[in-house]
């Protein structure tokens, strides 16, 4: 049987239109009925902590969801993934979660640094692309410069599906290459509501210009496009729901069902029987009052059914899952099943954590979850120094969230947090205030990065005994080294032959 799941993300760089698509995606789709709901029921809930201020203030969104909706009998998951570069270990990992990507980039704008980050990110794990060009309604840059570039920035072939028929005051609607129907913008807002008109006669220099956008790229292919090499292009307006349409029907007709994932035991097959799953984010309770959290699983075999019994890799021993949650946009809804390449929600307190596979049998291990090398440490300290133990417990949550990394040296009293970019560490401070009652600052620290160390036991003591100063354990009692610089680590590299040094660690 094949599957009816689709499951992707949309990258793009702030600003580009995510939020706005991601709207039309699901009104199209049928699974909200006002547009401005997502963003409405965003800052609704963002209202409710205080470390979720900060993102309102930056104008960011720190948390992703996920959301669904059927069409036609498939079912869509999107994946949202935060914009903000300083999030991208958040973003990265909700990228091993879905099996396709849309690519939405600015007419006037083109290909931009986040985007570009992102499209990497799925580069390495072959996840195909569709790219949707956006904002045709204003002035842009001409069809072939913004082909042209996606061609050469992301060396990729691209095959254009659509073409608006002009841009901003000129625009008279998209082009949609395969029906031959032009869809039209209609009344004073010029939006597109559902009004379509055969191909007619064009004027001139746009005949020849659309001619040549049809003819002179790569033919759709799908071999190419679920391999990464090529991706279809469409041409639209999220705004005015221009391509929306389309971008679904795309979607649906060409991105793959699920993939079989990467694990110790080879690829996973959607097609085992058992359920399989792995842990690609975990979000603390919106409410602080609250320790519980949400974790997200991806799943990726088997038919999951409510109260199931599931063995974390991380615990060992089986947890029933009784009240597991579909994210729907309407409303969060209690799953009865659900199937590969489905998302589900797991309460849990604690017990379930990024990187870890949940399965039936306990005889598989998902990997290639990593944890990203922090590249900014600081030493945390207290302004009341009676709270040592709230603030342990809080950097041991935080850090099992994802939120942050903690290292814990062998001397000294003070803590290290480790973070990939500096909105983490405001992130930490206002959720170890408002969460945790725990006043903290932080310091320089005098160490620039961090590697976990491997090795036999006489190679680990050896080094520890020498290296006691830049010494550290992490949450899970795992030996970390703490460099002062790159060269420091290269250093130490060359020294031990015998131990590996590594950025991340893959649980
Ligand atoms: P995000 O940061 O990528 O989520 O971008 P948003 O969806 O919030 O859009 C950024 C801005 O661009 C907003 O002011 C939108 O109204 C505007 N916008 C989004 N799509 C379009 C479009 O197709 N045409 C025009 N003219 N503006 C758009």
């Amino acid at each position: 049987m094949t599957s009816n799941r689709r499951t992707f993300a949309i990258i793009s760089h702030p600003d580009a239109g995510k939020t706005t698509l991601t709207e039309k995606l699901l009104l199209t789709g049928g699974a909200i009925h006002l547009a401005g709901e997502v963003k409405a029921r965003g800052q609704a809930r963002r209202a409710r902590s205080d470390w979720m201020k900060i993102e309102q203030q930056r104008g960011i969104s720190v948390t992703s969801s996920v959301m669904t909706f059927e069409k036609d009998g498939t079912v869509f998951n999107l994946l949202d993934t935060p914009g903000h570069e300083d999030f991208s270990e958040d973003t990265y990992r909700t990228l091993t979660a879905v099996d396709s990507a849309v690519m939405v980039i600015d007419a006037a704008k083109g290909i931009e640094p986040q985007t570009r980050k992102l499209f990497e990110v799925c580069r390495l794990r072959s996840v195909p692309i569709i790219t949707f060009v956006n904002k045709v309604d204003r002035e842009g840059r001409s069809l072939f410069e913004i082909l042209d570039e996606v061609a050469d920035a992301l060396a990729l072939d691209v095959s254009p599906q659509s073409a608006p028929l002009g841009m901003g005051g000129l625009f008279t609607g998209v082009l949609d290459f395969a029906s031959d129907t032009v869809a039209k913008p209609e009344g004073g807002s010029k939006e597109y509501l559902g009004s379509r008109e055969p191909l007619g006669e064009l004027p001139g220099d746009m005949a020849e210009e659309i001619e040549l956008v049809r003819e002179g790229y790569p033919a759709f292919d799908l071999e190419a496009y679920r391999s990464g090499d090529l991706t279809p292009v469409f041409f639209g307006s999220a705004l005015k729901n221009f391509g929306v349409e389309e971008l679904i029907a795309a979607i649906d007709r060409w991105a793959p069902p699920p993939r079989p994932q990467p694990s110790d035991d080879g690829p996973v097959s959607p097609e085992r029987d058992e359920v399989t799953g792995f842990i690609f984010k975990v979000q603390a309770n919106m409410d602080p009052n609250h320790r519980d959290r949400i974790a997200f699983m991806r799943q990726v075999s088997g038919t999951f059914k409510r109260g199931m019994k599931l063995t974390p890799s991380g615990l060992g021993k089986p947890i029933a899952v009784h009240s597991p949650i579909l994210f729907f946009a309407q409303d969060r809804e209690i799953a009865d099943t659900a199937e590969a390449g489905d998302i589900i929600g797991i309460p849990n307190h604690g017990t379930l954590r990024v990187g870890d596979t949940l399965s039936e049998s306990n005889k598989v291990r998902f990997t290639g979850l990593p944890n990203f090398a922090p590249e900014i440490l600081r030493r945390i300290a207290l302004k009341d120094p009676t709270k040592t133990k709230q603030l342990r417990k809080a950097l041991d949550d935080l850090s099992e969230e994802g939120v942050i990394q903690v290292f814990y040296p062998e001397f000294g009293a003070q803590w290290i947090v480790g973070v990939v970019g500096q909105l983490q560490l405001d992130v930490l401070v206002s959720r170890l205030e408002a969460e945790y009652k725990v006043g903290a600052m932080l310091e320089p620290a005098p160490f620039a990065t961090a590697r976990w160390i491997k090795g036999s036991e006489a190679a680990l003591k050896q080094f520890t005994d020498f290296n006691r100063a830049n010494l550290a354990t992490d949450r899970d009692g795992d030996p970390v080294f703490l460099a002062k610089s790159g060269w420091d680590v290269n250093y130490q590299v060359e020294k031990n032959p015998d131990l590996t040094f590594s950025a991340t660690k893959e649980r």
